[in-house]
C-alpha cells in the first residue's frame, strides 16, 4: 500500500483483501463504490454516500476491458488517475484499490458470472457480452474488499437491476444502495462520456432529458399508452442532430420487459447514440421526481 495524503492506495489484490479482513474483524462498517474513474460529480455523491455510511470508505478504479465489445472504446475510455485520486481524497475516501488488468484477469482466468434475463433486454441488446462483463468483475470486486454495502448510480438502472440481482440469487453477503442520477445544470446526466461531445453534440444530447420530461408530463396528463408515448419522444429525439436511436423502452422497473400500457410503475429507458457517443439516461415515468426511485 501507498499512501497519497491519508488515503490509502494499492493495486495489489492481497494486500486489500487482508486490509479489509483486518478492518471486518475489528468491526468497522466497510462501503465500497466501484468506478471505472475519470470522475465528475456523480461518481463523488457515490462516495459520499459511502462516507455518510459507513467507517471506511473504499473505491475501485478499473477500465474492465471485459465488459467492452470488440468495437467500444476500452482503449480510448477516458483515464485520469492523478486528478481521479486527488477528488477522492477531498471526498474523505479512505482506501483506492486500482488493479491492473493483469492482476484482474491473471493467465488462466476463465469464470463468468451471468445474471440471466435482466441481462437480455435495453442495453444487453447491442451490448450482448457487456452486462456477464458487469457481474464477473463486480463479483470479484466484492469479495476483494469484503464490504459491507456497494454503491451504484440509478443512471445506470440496468446494471443496478442486474447487480441486486446477482447478490440476490447467489446470497451474496453485502447490500446494494442505489443513487439518483447527478445532472449537469441543464439537466444532461453525468457521464465519463461526456468529454466525447463536440459543442453542437453536447446540445443535441439534451434531447435525452427532454424526453424523459415529455414523457412524464404525457403520463401526468393521463396517456396511458406506451406505444404512443414512445412514438412522440422517437420523433422528439430525431428532430435534434447527430442523434440515432439505440432504444427508446418503457418497460418494468424490476424485469426490464417492455409494457404495452402505463399501469403501475413504469420505466423510461433511452440510449441515444450522439455523433460517435452512445448515451443512456432514464427515469420512473408515474412519479413526481427521480430521487423517488429506489
Ligand atoms: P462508471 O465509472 O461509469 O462505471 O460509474 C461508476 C458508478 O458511478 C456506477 O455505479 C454509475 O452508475 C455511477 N454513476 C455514473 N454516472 C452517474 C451519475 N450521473 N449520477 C449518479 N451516479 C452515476
Amino acid at each position: 500500500m501507498i499512501f497519497w495524503w491519508r488515503m490509502e492506495v494499492t493495486e495489489k489484490i492481497e494486500s486489500i483483501q487482508k486490509k479489509c479482513e483486518g478492518l471486518r474483524l475489528e468491526g468497522k462498517v466497510l462501503g465500497f463504490v466501484p468506478t471505472m474513474g475519470f470522475f465528475h460529480e456523480g461518481h463523488l455523491e457515490l462516495m459520499r454516500v459511502a462516507k455518510r455510511h459507513s467507517d471506511v470508505a473504499i473505491i475501485s478504479i478499473f477500465v474492465n476491458p471485459t465488459q467492452f465489445g470488440p468495437s467500444e472504446d476500452f482503449e480510448s475510455y477516458p483515464r485520469n488517475i492523478r486528478g481521479d485520486l486527488e477528488k477522492a481524497r477531498q471526498v474523505g475516501v479512505d482506501i483506492a484499490f486500482l488493479p491492473s488488468v493483469e492482476e484482474m484477469y491473471p493467465q488462466g482466468f476463465q469464470t463468468k458470472v451471468s445474471a440471466g434475463n435482466v441481462t437480455k433486454h435495453l442495453c444487453g441488446l447491442a451490448r450482448p457480452t457487456h452486462f456477464d462483463g458487469v457481474t464477473t468483475v463486480v463479483a470479484k470486486l466484492f469479495n476483494i474488499t469484503k464490504a459491507h454495502f456497494a454503491i451504484f448510480g440509478q443512471k445506470d438502472y440496468q446494471q443496478l437491476t442486474v447487480i441486486s440481482r446477482m447478490v440476490h440469487d447467489l446470497n451474496m453477503d453485502i447490500r446494494i444502495v442505489g443513487v439518483p442520477t447527478v445532472r449537469e445544470p441543464d439537466g444532461l446526466a453525468m457521464s465519463s462520456r461526456n468529454v466525447y461531445l463536440n459543442p453542437e453534440e453536447r446540445k443535441s444530447a439534451l434531447c435525452l432529458k427532454k424526453s424523459l420530461d415529455l414523457a412524464r408530463d404525457m403520463v401526468a396528463r393521463g396517456e396511458t399508452s406506451t406505444a404512443k408515448v414512445k412514438r412522440v419522444l422517437q420523433e422528439l429525439i430525431l428532430s435534434h442532430p447527430f442523434t440515432v436511436i439505440d432504444y427508446v423502452s418503457l418497460c418494468d422497473p424490476a424485469t426490464l420487459e417492455d409494457v404495452e400500457t402505463v399501469k403501475e410503475e413504469v420505466l423510461l429507458a433511452l440510449a441515444v447514440k450522439v455523433g460517435k457517443t452512445r448515451l443512456i439516461d432514464n427515469g420512473l415515468l408515474n412519479e413526481a421526481s427521480e430521487s423517488d426511485i429506489s
